[in-house]
This record gives structure tokens, C-alpha cells and sequence, in this order.
């Protein structure tokens, strides 16, 4: 593995460091609209077809850039047809793909998606490419991970992909924004040890802990068994409510409230909240905590205001300049 700070691939020229990393998935949402759920064997017609960009990873890099952050992907998609327009998605917004690979053994990460009149759904996920991003692929991207101020990561490619990229940042002193999601009961312990910001919802926090959290209060009581486990710092997001806080440094939990809006589809709001926490982390590390998850809760909330995932997200240009 290359040295921090030192380029682990030769590059022709030299360029400006990334400086929030995401390691993480990219997925295609292939969306069906109908009228009502198929049965097992049906054929029926739907009204609409589209098709997304989505994953955790790329939600979240997607927003951080938005906000104006130099950003780059470490991810792996299929040498196919949706990998190849992904890949121009990630370009779209700005962000570096140096480090997002292509594989032939695998599709691209995609999630089939059936959704009703009544917004009930059925979604089968096919992660594909994104279980093959291996740790050899990040040593390749050592220079990125290395010379970034933040690193994001979830658990939608391998965990062993994940701890081994949160063990390269901390090894580095890169800051490490974990978001344990979709959740797994028993988390290896080094997760949280190697957490600096650990953020999740409450459902994945009900996961984790095996405590009910439906309520700030609560969320308070398990951000405390979170931050027993090692993590310098817990979020739990708590939709219109906002989110709860706490951290090594002050270990009184403290709801950081936010202005409800009408939610019109919140779907990704909680990557555009963590998306968004990385802009701050990376760029204005010198507000404090409360401030910055006073500012994520502002952008997530405009995310589930449009219709659509990285479509809902807003642009630094659409946002008050109070925020930056
Ligand atoms: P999803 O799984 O739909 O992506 P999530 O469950 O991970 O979302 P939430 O906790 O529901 O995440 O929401 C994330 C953040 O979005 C909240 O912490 C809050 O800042 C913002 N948010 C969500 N819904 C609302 C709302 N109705 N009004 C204001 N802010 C909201």
C-alpha cells in the first residue's frame, strides 16, 4: 500500500486532491409504475417506466459535490450498458472517476422496482459489480482515500471492503463518516472503533442496538450504547424531527431540531443528509457539530421536498449562502 499522502498509481500530472472520498455502491433503479402489484405469475401493464440513478455511495457523493466539494468515487460497476451511464451520471455531477472500476464478471448494481397506486412497492436488489469492489481495488485508489479530509462508506458492497477503506483513512488520519446501512445485527466491533462520525436512522439503529427507537428520547438512549462501542461521535437521524447527537466529548445526547417540511417522496433524504454532513466535515471543519447537522437537516429537508432520488437533491446555487 502506498504511504500517506504519496500517489499509489502514476499519474501523467499531478491534480488537487479529492476531498471527499465516498467507498461505496452505485445501483440503476429500474422503476415500474402501475395500478396495482402484480400476483406470483401475472403479467399486467404498468403506466410509466423510468429509470434512476441510485445506491447509497453515489447518493451521497452526488450531494456532497452538489454542495461543491471536490469528490471522488471508489466504486465498481459492470462493463455494460448501465455501468457505462453511470459512469457519465458521476461525470454529470463533477466527480472524479478515476477509481471507478468496470468489471466483465458481474452486471451493474440494480434495483427493480415496483410501485402502486398507493405507493405500496416490491424491490428486488441485485448488487452485482458492487460485491466485487475489493480490497486490492483500494489499494490501487490509496492515493485518493489518503489525501482526502473525509471518507464515506456504508455496507452496500462486501463489510470486509468497507472496514479495510475505514482502516486506510484512519491509518492516514482522513476523517471517516461511517453509515452503517442497510444495517447488520452483529457489526464487527472495529466499525465503530474506526468510526469518527458514525450516522444511521432509526430503524437501522433499532438493528444495531436491539433497542426501540421511535422516539428522540430513545434514539438518545441508543446513540449512548453506539457511542460505548468505540465511535468518536453518533448521529441517528429521526426524519422531520431532525436528528440526535452525541459524542466522546460531550456524552449528553442532544436533539438538533429542524423546521418539518410537506414531504412529497423522502426517499434518499438520509444520503443526502450524509452527503451533506461530508461537505462540512471536509470544508467547514471548524463549525461545531450542532451547526453542521443543523445545515444537513436544512439540505436533506429540500431533498424530499421533488420527486426522486439524486433528482431531489439540491445545488449549491439553490441554497441560501447562510449555508456555506
Ligand atoms: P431514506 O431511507 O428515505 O433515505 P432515512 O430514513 O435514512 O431516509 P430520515 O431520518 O427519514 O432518513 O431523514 C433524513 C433527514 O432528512 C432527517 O434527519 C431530516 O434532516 C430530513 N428530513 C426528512 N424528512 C423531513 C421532513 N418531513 N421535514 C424536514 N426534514 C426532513
Amino acid at each position: 500500500m502506498a504511504a500517506c499522502g504519496e500517489p499509489g498509481k502514476q499519474r501523467q500530472e499531478e491534480v488537487a486532491a479529492a476531498a471527499v472520498v465516498v467507498v461505496g455502491s452505485c445501483m440503476t433503479d429500474l422503476v415500474s409504475l402501475t395500478a396495482r402489484l402484480p400476483k406470483i405469475g401475472e403479467t399486467i401493464h404498468g403506466h410509466k417506466f423510468f429509470i434512476g440513478f441510485g445506491g447509497k455511495g453515489a447518493n451521497q457523493c452526488v450531494q456532497a459535490a452538489r454542495l461543491g466539494a471536490k469528490t471522488s468515487m471508489v466504486c465498481k460497476v459492470g462493463k455494460d450498458s448501465f455501468g457505462n451511464d453511470y459512469i457519465e451520471n458521476l461525470k454529470q455531477n463533477g466527480i472524479s472517476t478515476e477509481f471507478t472500476y468496470q468489471t466483465k464478471d458481474a452486471a451493474t448494481g440494480a434495483a427493480s422496482i415496483i410501485v402502486n397506486d398507493e405507493g405500496q412497492n416490491i424491490i428486488v436488489i441485485v448488487a452485482g459489480a458492487n460485491l466485487l469492489l475489493n480490497t486490492e481495488d483500494l489499494r490501487e485508489a490509496a492515493s485518493v482515500i489518503s489525501r482526502a479530509k473525509v471518507m464515506v462508506c456504508q455496507l452496500e458492497i462486501t463489510p470486509a471492503t468497507s472496514l479495510e477503506a475505514l482502516t486506510m483513512a484512519r491509518n492516514c488520519g482522513v476523517k471517516t463518516l461511517f453509515n452503517p446501512a442497510p444495517a447488520i445485527a452483529d457489526l464487527a466491533p472495529q466499525f465503530y472503533a474506526l468510526s469518527d462520525v458514525f450516522c444511521c436512522n432509526e430503524s437501522e439503529a433499532e438493528i444495531l442496538t436491539g433497542l426501540t427507537v421511535s422516539s428522540p428520547e430513545e434514539a438518545g438512549k441508543a446513540a449512548l450504547v453506539l457511542l460505548r462501542r468505540g465511535c468518536q461521535v453518533v448521529v441517528i437521524t429521526l426524519g422531520a424531527e431532525g436528528c440526535m447527537m452525541v459524542s466522546q466529548t460531550d456524552p449528553v445526547p442532544k436533539h438538533v431540531h429542524t423546521e418539518k417540511v410537506k414531504a412529497v417522496d423522502t426517499t434518499g433524504a438520509g444520503d443526502s443528509f450524509v452527503g451533506a454532513l461530508a461537505f462540512y466535515l471536509a470544508y467547514h471543519p471548524h463549525l461545531s457539530l450542532e451547526e453542521m447537522l443543523q445545515r444537513s437537516n436544512r439540505i436533506a429537508a429540500v431533498s424530499v421536498q421533488t420527486a426522486g432520488t439524486q433528482t431531489s437533491y439540491p445545488f449549491k446555487e439553490d441554497l441560501p449562502p447562510t449555508l456555506f
